[in-house]
């Protein structure tokens, strides 16, 4: 039985009548506890099924809509701000099928009150937040902005968990998580991605990491989700590989193999040597200049690349796979050689300093969009402008969306319908349509920034010209699943001598890797970092299918993420963890606090050959990159790669596009 402490805590007593307890049917033994109650508010919005002509009927047709997805499909969401929004909510899954299907509003015909804004941004992430504040910062007196995200709090993928184990408060990243500090620029107005916004928004650059005591077993840490995958970073990390047995034999662990140059690798000679051979690649191509490299690499896939150009093994490129999968989405065989010589990969560049140092403040990128936010509406976190009010404060929702500020941010909001009032080069406005607590809104802007990915813009932009829908259709984009496990203490992972695992996966297995952050300091934020404490285990989960057409690898994968339920995911990652950790005295019972499961239906956009232009120098990016009448679209995958920095800037050359607008 589950202990009765009630360990997922959400800090209140109500909370352990509020967990149930049940046996696992697939794995009786577990005996697993049930964290999983339905968040209230995620089923009450329904969906779109709308018709201008009728607009009452429309909207009570609406109203009973109801998602579409199992009612266990969401789970434990944890305490705090963010306990509502973890990934992709079961109602903006909903809104997004829908829209695919064609069940959409027509016009702002019989909607009640339309509001008036000079700017409207859809997508409340990173790029939406750079649009943003480009806006603020050159905003003419009296101008006006609405910024509409459909989940219940701003952030886009750069969101957080929070979980309180027997009142120990821990913090871990949704998605996206990891940083290196870039280089110091005197003027971020001529700077750009990283360097840009770092210094503009004044982060710190140095950070206090939990102490381990030299009288402990000497174990290494990765700060992050991602540095333990790095070659050349990994080795800073205790990592353990886990190979599977035979029917009758256990399977085995290799720590620290690639330290160990792969020698306690159950592998055969030949295996080891072509593993070696690409581990220690380094940069065996050199090119003029960023249009060459493209030129040359962006015509073949790493896999390719590595078999074709440089005669490796095809166990190279299945070793890239689990890092390109985790950092793109998917693995060698579909991703451009191109993004794998920006990554950078073997065969493709050298081997990074093992001095490199890679931070994830408590709740990932949640901290950059958090600093966004503190210097766009300041008393939206609560606190001063410095680091421990803006990473661990407390969201103060009602100052997001008060009339009368120059920016306004209204969360639940799913944009339905974006179309000019007319002929794009001629019109004076355009109409958003989107709904919210289950009610058909509407919105005139002089120009909108749609800071959202092309599997959205595609449906909801209804007078997109040819070329661009097009442009879209050619993006691809692959699901990802992080799966936030809280642990009331990790002796298991003390005694295997690891802090972060990666295994050799069967086909029932659950993910591929996990591990352990040493957690950052933040004031009076100190979460342990002592096997006896709680800490949060992470498992970063791509789904990738080699040898599969690259829209088929997504579509596989989004349909196993859409459909499980999460009894089922915490099924697996129960039965995985006893698996890897079992026979080092892991008991889910005593061991596990409480799973998030954050899903994101549309994480990445795969770079795969021919994205960034191919051998013809011609990128369905630089379609979407122009806006048409005034409608501009800036969103990280247009990048290839996305990563915060970069996502901002694409926000900031959309609204820079369209600002000319919002005049007169
Ligand atoms: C698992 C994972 C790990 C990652 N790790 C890192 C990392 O370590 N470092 C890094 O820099 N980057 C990382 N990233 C990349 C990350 O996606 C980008 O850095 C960036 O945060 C994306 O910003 P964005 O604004 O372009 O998109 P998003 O963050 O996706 O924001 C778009 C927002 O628009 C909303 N939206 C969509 N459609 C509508 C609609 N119709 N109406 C209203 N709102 C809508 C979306 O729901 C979302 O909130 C990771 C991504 C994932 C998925």
């Amino acid at each position: 039985m589950l202990s009765s402490r009630g360990v997922l805590a959400t800090g209140q007593e109500t909370r352990k009548h509020r967990v149930g307890t049940r046996k696992s049917s697939a794995n009786p033994g577990l005996n697993i506890s049930r964290r999983d109650f339905l968040n209230g508010a995620a089923l009450g919005a329904g969906g779109v099924l709308l018709g201008a002509a009728a607009p009452a009927a429309a909207q009570q047709a609406f109203r009973a809509r109801r998602p579409s997805l199992a009612p266990d499909w969401y789970g434990y969401g944890g305490v705090g701000d963010y306990r509502l929004s973890h990934g992709n909510t079961p109602e903006v899954v909903a809104a997004a099928h829908r829209l695919r299907d064609g069940e959409f509003p027509a016009s702002l015909d019989g909607l009640g009150d339309v509001e008036d804004y000079d700017l409207v941004i859809v997508g409340g992430g990173l790029a939406g937040l750079g649009a943003a504040l480009e806006y603020v910062k050159t905003r003419q007196s009296g101008q006006t902005c609405l910024l509409l995200d459909n989940h219940p709090i701003f952030g886009g993928e750069a969101k957080e968990n929070e979980f309180n184990v027997d009142g120990t408060r821990l913090l871990a990243p949704q998605g996206a998580n990891g940083f290196f500090v870039p280089p110091a620029v005197s003027d971020p107005e001529r700077a750009s991605g990283d360097a840009r916004y770092y210094a503009e928004l004044d982060l710190p650059r140095e950070f206090k990491l939990q102490d381990w005591p030299a009288d402990n077993e000497p174990l290494r840490f990765c700060a992050d989700n991602y540095g333990y995958l790095v070659r050349g970073l990994q080795d800073n990390t205790s990592v353990g590989h886990y190979f599977r047995g035979g029917e009758t034999a256990p399977g085995t662990w290799a720590v620290d193999m690639w330290r160990q140059r792969l020698a306690n690798a159950p592998l055969s000679a030949a295996s080891r040597k072509g593993l070696w051979q690409w581990y220690q690649a380094g940069a065996t191509r050199r090119f003029d200049s960023d249009a060459a490299a493209i030129a040359y690499l962006d015509t073949m896939s790493y896999a390719a690349f590595l078999e074709n150009e440089l005669q490796m093994r095809p166990e190279a490129a299945a070793a890239g796979d689990l890092f390109m999968a985790s950092a793109c989405g998917l693995g060698s065989d579909a991703v451009s050689a191109y993004a794998a010589y920006q990554l950078p990969m073997p065969g493709l560049s050298d081997m990074p300093p093992a001095s490199l140092k890679r931070y994830s403040f408590p709740g990932g990128n949640s901290g950059y969009a958090r600093y966004f936010l503190k210097r766009l509406i300041p008393d939206a976190i609560a606190g001063q402008v410095e680091f421990e009010d803006i990473i661990t404060g407390r969201i103060n929702f009602a100052a997001l969306d008060r009339a009368g500020q120059p920016l306004r941010m209204r969360l639940s909001s799913t944009v339905l319908r974006v179309a000019h009032d007319g002929e794009p080069g001629a019109a004076d406005t355009v109409s958003i349509v989107y709904t919210r607590d289950g009610e058909i809104r509407g919105v005139r802007a002089k120009a909108v920034v749609m800071a959202t990915g092309g599997w959205m813009n595609r449906y909801v932009v209804r007078d997109l010209p040819a070329a661009y829908r097009e442009a879209y259709e050619q993006f691809q984009h692959v699901p990802f699943l992080v799966a936030n496990v809280a642990l009331t203490n990790w002796q298991f992972l003390y005694k295997l001598g690891i802090t972060a695992a990666i295994w050799d996966r069967g086909e029932d297995d659950f993910g591929y890797t996990c591990n352990i952050r040493n957690p950052m300091q933040v004031g009076d934020y100190r979460p342990p970092l002592d096997p006896g404490q709680p800490i949060v285990l992470s498992f970063y989960t791509p789904f990738f299918y080699p040898g599969l057409p690259v829209k088929a690898q997504c579509v596989r994968g989004r349909t196993e993420l859409l459909s499980t339920t999460y009894a089922q995911y915490e099924e697996k990652i129960l039965a995985q963890m006893q698996k890897l950790f079992g026979s080092a005295g892991f008991e889910p019972r005593r061991d596990v606090a409480g799973i998030i499961l954050n899903r994101w239906g549309h994480a990445y956009s795969v770079p795969f050959p021919g994205f960034y232009g191919g051998a013809s120098g011609r990128a369905p990016r630089d379609v979407i990159r122009q806006h048409y009448g005034r409608i501009a679209f800036g969103h990280s995958e247009l990048d290839g790669l996305q990563h915060w920095g970069p996502a901002a800037d694409e926000g900031r050359r959309a609204f820079t596009q369209v600002r000319d607008a919002l005049q007169g």
